[in-house]
């Protein structure tokens, strides 16, 4: 009997998972972790996000688990970096035997990690100097200064503008944000970096127009990821790339989201064989390990001379360890070509459900992947309802359902996101 009792008592009176607080009037109140942590969070983090209610407490591969111990398929990847997946024993070898040796220089010293990691970059891009930064806005600031210190060096300080797109995302510190083409993340931020133009996506004509006297660069993603998932025009990249030619403007390519073999190539610009001045990259690069970096042509290297940027924790041998294990592991498993595979078979699964008023558009490459909803639809709610059934998925743009899984992801998981979001839609 008093076994019996012992055991309820813990299973049932006194739970695990349940947590007493006091609110303001001294009443106790009982909380789930996940409602608790969530609490204590909102009460003293900034509110410059908007979170699902969801603590995550613990990964592997494409599975996440929460707080609370329920299980969810996870197809956003820490928004495209976890590029093999959740923490994958390669890599948490590779940081941990790192990290016990020597995590930090500065740019006082060399280190061995990131020369090795260079040497990779520069064979695998085909670009032939890199420059580590720690995020994907910081890259893109070291292509805005490079384009604007490459003319001042040239004798023409005059060209100091930038052309950029309609829905494009480069990042939120000052010079991305600028050419960033969505004016909801302007909104009270100005005033910002000038002169910039912003031109349609995938219109020519308005780009020839956009390109004056005193552009510096025009700066594009070859696939636009937050925007929407809208993926370059076949001739367009070509076609700006010989308008820049012709102004003796630069062109630089933001691959931050599109980088390390996320589209189904190394880099996104190979679907279009056009080379861009340089490009930067960040997200998946670092398997969730924070880095970026800028790739530079040989014609514009000298743009940063010393002295001309830096970084302090750019280039740290933690970080580069971390990327390198992501090259080796993308290599011996064939992620590119993974990736590009699990793309086709997306596509080609996903395009005869296209109906016209629930999904209206399904486009992407390789794992970079949307399905755009009908204008009825209300995309929180949809991830909301995917989230109850297990699965994550995140937004693009205001219509669209984004997969970006990790690059490990097999078909049969990208199969249960796709019929669950089939499911949720036609609940709706
Ligand atoms: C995410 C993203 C950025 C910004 O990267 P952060 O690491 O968040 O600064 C820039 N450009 C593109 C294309 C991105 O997807």
């Amino acid at each position: 009997m008093l076994c019996v009792f012992f055991r309820s008592s813990r299973g049932k009176r006194f739970p695990q998972d349940r947590v007493f607080r006091f609110d303001g009037l001294g009443y106790r109140v009982m909380m789930n972790v996940s409602e608790d942590l969530i609490a204590r969070g909102q009460r003293v983090m900034l509110g410059n996000y908007n979170p699902a209610p969801l603590v995550i407490a613990r990964g592997q591969g494409c599975v996440v688990w929460d707080v609370e111990g329920r299980e969810f398929l996870d197809l956003t990847a820490g928004v495209a970096v976890l590029s093999l997946g959740h923490a994958h024993p390669r890599l948490v070898r590779a940081v941990s035997e790192q990290v016990g040796k020597l995590s930090h220089v500065s740019n006082l010293f060399y280190n061995e990690a990131a020369i090795r990691l260079s040497e990779r970059l520069v064979d695998a891009i085909g670009l032939p100097r890199v420059f580590f930064s720690n995020s994907g806005t910081e890259a893109n600031e070291a292509l805005l200064k490079l384009a604007r210190h490459w003319h001042h060096l040239r004798g023409a300080p005059e060209r100091v503008g930038f052309v950029c797109t309609d829905g494009a995302f480069h990042g939120r510190t000052f010079g991305s944000l600028s050419v960033t083409g969505q004016g909801k993340y302007h909104q009270g931020m100005g005033p910002l970096l000038g002169p910039i133009r912003r031109v349609q996506y995938n219109d020519l004509d308005a780009m020839e127009r956009a390109i004056t006297e005193d552009t510096a660069a025009v700066i594009l993603e070859p696939i636009q990821g937050e925007g929407g998932i809208h993926v370059a025009a076949p001739g367009y990249l070509r076609g700006v790339r010989e308008l820049c030619d012709r102004a003796g403007v630069l062109l630089l390519f933001d691959e931050v989201q599109t980088c390390f073999g996320r589209t189904g190539r190394f880099m996104a610009r190979e679907w279009d064989e056009v080379w861009p001045d340089a490009c930067s990259l960040a997200k998946g690069m670092g398997g969730g390990f924070p880095v970026g970096a800028i790739a530079v042509s040989a014609r514009v290297a000298d743009g940063l001379p010393p002295g001309s940027h830096a970084s302090t924790f750019g280039g740290n041998p933690l970080a580069c360890a971390a990327s390198l294990a992501v090259l080796d592991v993308i290599r011996d498993q064939r992620l590119v070509t993974h990736a590009e595979e699990c793309g086709r078979w997306f596509l080609e699964r996903a395009r005869p459900l296209i109906d016209g008023e629930r999904l209206v558009d399904v486009r992407g490459r390789g794992l970079m992947l949307g399905l755009e909803l009908g204008p009825g639809l209300d995309v929180g709610r949809c991830l909301n309802e995917l989230r109850e059934r297990g699965v994550l998925l995140t937004r693009a743009g205001s219509s669209v359902l984004r997969f970006v899984p990790p690059l490990v992801v097999t078909r049969e998981q990208l199969g249960v996101g796709l019929d669950t979001t089939m499911e949720v839609l036609h609940g709706m």
